[in-house]
C-alpha cells in the first residue's frame, strides 16, 4: 500500500506545474497519502533535497507560473550510479512512489528509475507540445496566450509603418507553437521544421501584399526550423524586403498559467496519484480527445506525437 509518494518538477520549467503540484498534495491528503517534495529535480533526488508538504503550503500557487520546486538540469541522472544513489534516498525517506512533472529528458529519468523498480508516474509539462501520448502539455496553452498577445501588438505597429516583421518562437522539435500562433493572429507564413518552405514564393506573396497596400506581414519561425536574423537575411537577398525581428525566447514561458493550463495540471496531477495508488506504473498520464489516458513510458519515448496535417492544411488556406 502506497504511503508517502516523493514528487519533483525537472527540465524546462512550464506554466501549469504549480497547479499539477498542489492538485498532487489535494488528492494525496483526500485519500490519507503523504507527499514529499523534492526540490530541483532529479538534482534534489541527488542531494537528498526531501520534505514534506502538505495542503497549506499550497495556498496562493494556483495562479503563479514557473514551479514552487523549482527545477533543474542534471546531467549525471543519465547515469547508473546517480539514478541508484536517487532510489536509496527515495527509500531512506520512505518514499514508495514518484511522480516526475516534466518533458521529454525528465520523463527519460522517470523511466530509467522504474525501470530499477520504484512505481513512478509522468505528467507531461513541455511548452513544445511534441510528447506523445496527450493531445496537449503543460504549459502550451499558456505560451500561446503569450506568444498571440505580442504578436496583435507588433501587427498594430506592423500595419502603421509598412512593415513585415520576423517573429522567432520557440520550438527545437516541433513547430506546434509557430503553426498555432501564426493561424490565431493571421499571420501570412509559417517556418516550422515539419514543413518544408519556399522562401522566394513568401517573398513573392509579401510584395504581392504590398502592391495591395496589405502593410503588416507576419512570418512567425520555429527556432527549429530556422533563426529570425535568417530569414529576415534571405528575405533581403531574394527580395529587397527590409523585415524587423523579434525573438520571444523567455518571455513566452513566463507568467500565469491560463485557465485551460490550470485545469489540466489540476486533471493530471489528481490522475497521477489514484493511479500510483492503484498500484500503476512507468507510465504517463495524459489527455487524449478530452479523456484522461496512460501511455506507457515506452510508448511516450519510443513513438513520435503525429502533426495534425488539418492544421497545416488550415494555416495555408489562411495565410493566402
Ligand atoms: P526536459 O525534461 O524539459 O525535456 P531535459 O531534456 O533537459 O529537459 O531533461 C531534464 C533532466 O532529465 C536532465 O537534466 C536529466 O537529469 C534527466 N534526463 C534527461 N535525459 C535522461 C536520460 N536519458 N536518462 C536519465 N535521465 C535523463
Amino acid at each position: 500500500m502506497t504511503k508517502r509518494i516523493a514528487v519533483l518538477t525537472s527540465g524546462g520549467d512550464a506554466p501549469g506545474m504549480n497547479p499539477c503540484i498542489r492538485a498532487i498534495v489535494y488528492e494525496a491528503e483526500e485519500k490519507g497519502v503523504e507527499i514529499y517534495a523534492v526540490k530541483r529535480g532529479f538534482l534534489g533526488l541527488l542531494d537528498n533535497d526531501f520534505s514534506p508538504m502538505q495542503v497549506k503550503d499550497t495556498s496562493g500557487i494556483i495562479q503563479r507560473g514557473g514551479t514552487i520546486l523549482r527545477s533543474a538540469r542534471c546531467e549525471e541522472f543519465k547515469y547508473e550510479e546517480a539514478q541508484k544513489e536517487g532510489i536509496k534516498n527515495l527509500i531512506n525517506n520512505n518514499c514508495d512512489g514518484l511522480i516526475v512533472i516534466g518533458g521529454d529528458g525528465s520523463l527519460r529519468g522517470a523511466s530509467a528509475i522504474s525501470d530499477r523498480g520504484v512505481n513512478v508516474i509522468g505528467i507531461p509539462a513541455s511548452i513544445d507540445n511534441d510528447i506523445y501520448g496527450t493531445d496537449m502539455s503543460l504549459g502550451v496553452d499558456t505560451a500561446l496566450n503569450n506568444i498571440v498577445e505580442v504578436i496583435d501588438k507588433i501587427k498594430d505597429t506592423a500595419s502603421s509603418h509598412e512593415r513585415t516583421f520576423i517573429i522567432e518562437v520557440m520550438g527545437r522539435g516541433s513547430g506546434y507553437l509557430a503553426l498555432i500562433s501564426a493561424i490565431t493572429t493571421g499571420a501570412e507564413a509559417a517556418i516550422i521544421p515539419e514543413v518544408e518552405y519556399d522562401l522566394e514564393k513568401i517573398a513573392g506573396r509579401i510584395l504581392e501584399r504590398y502592391k495591395r497596400h496589405k502593410t503588416a506581414n507576419i512570418i512567425v519561425v520555429a527556432e527549429g526550423a530556422s533563426t529570425g536574423y535568417q530569414i529576415s537575411r534571405k528575405l533581403s537577398k531574394i527580395a529587397n524586403i527590409i523585415s524587423k525581428i523579434t525573438v520571444l525566447g523567455h518571455l513566452q514561458r513566463g507568467g500565469s498559467p491560463s485557465s485551460f493550463d490550470r485545469l489540466l495540471g489540476s486533471r493530471l496531477g489528481s490522475a497521477a496519484v489514484n493511479r500510483l495508488l492503484q498500484g500503476e506504473s512507468s507510465v504517463m498520464v495524459g489527455i487524449v480527445k478530452g479523456k484522461l489516458k496512460t501511455t506507457s513510458f515506452d510508448d511516450v519515448l519510443g513513438k513520435k506525437k503525429d502533426f495534425d496535417e488539418n492544421l497545416i492544411k488550415l494555416a495555408k488556406t489562411l495565410g493566402k
